[in-house]
């Protein structure tokens, strides 16, 4: 239902958090953060935002890479463990290293051809965690990723039909957190003068934060860094400022 992603030099987990609480008038049932640290980490909750600010509080949680999300619930109960952020920890047969997430992942929308999806992934070993569409989106990544996830990312969209707004990032890649945008709204926050970057599902949830937004439009694909940005169609052509302007929102 509600997405906010960042990356900043900064902790970004106050601007996630508090984005989702300017999202929650959209109505939800669960809501979750995952950030990057020495791995991945992730609180999430059935009760409200606020019940996840304590959560993330309490466990530490915070980082200058991360995304968050408020669900509504299409395919799997409103239940911790089908809440978002969804992570991929690889097929189980190369885990030996332990369950370390890999991939994590939030979305908005419907994946229709997420049976299929997960039949394919599970021949390959995947372990799914949840009744949800979402989570086959963070394992088909894992298996399409050879260093660059978005590369892997722009590999994956091209597999799914449906809806999507997406934030993604991975554990080899710190300061990276890639999103693309079909059938879902996304836009993108360009923050303290192009030193951070934000994603989010509308431009309210960026209020007090940055009034610099692009808006993206559909299939574009984005990949955030620290310090820059760059929005491309689905093959990875690049647009530019004239094609993708950032504007000052009121
Ligand atoms: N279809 C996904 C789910 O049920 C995402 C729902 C949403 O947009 O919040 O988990």
């Amino acid at each position: 239902c509600g997405i906010v992603a960042g990356v900043s030099g900064r902790d970004v987990v106050p601007v996630l958090v508090q984005g989702l609480q300017r999202l929650e008038y959209r109505g939800y049932d669960s809501c979750g953060v995952a950030v990057h640290t020495d791995g991945l980490r992730r609180a999430r909750s059935t009760a409200r935002v606020a019940e996840l600010v304590e959560q993330v509080k309490a466990e530490h949680i915070a980082s200058g890479t991360g995304i968050a999300h408020t669900r509504w619930a299409t395919h799997g109960a409103p239940a911790v463990h089908n809440a978002h952020p969804h992570f991929s920890h690889g097929p189980a047969h190369t885990s030996a290293s332990g369950a370390a997430g890999r991939v994590a992942l939030v979305h908005n929308g419907i994946i229709e051809n997420h049976d299929e999806l997960r039949a394919a992934l599970q021949a390959k070993g995947y372990v799914f965690e949840s009744q949800t569409d979402t989570e086959v989106i963070a394992h088909l990544i894992d298996s399409l990723y050879e260093g660059d996830v978005f590369v892997a990312l722009q590999a994956a969209v091209a597999q799914l039909h449906g809806a999507y707004a997406l934030a993604v990032f991975h554990k080899d890649e710190p300061h990276r957190v890639v999103g693309a945008r079909a059938g879902s709204p996304l836009i993108l926050g360009v923050g303290d003068g192009g030193k951070e970057h934000f994603l989010a599902s509308d431009a309210m949830a960026l209020a007090g934060v940055t009034d610099q937004i692009v808006y993206l439009e559909e299939g574009d694909l984005v990949d955030l860094q620290l310090g820059r940005y760059w929005v491309t169609d689905g093959q990875g052509r690049s647009f530019d400022a004239a094609q993708r302007p950032v504007k000052t929102v009121q």
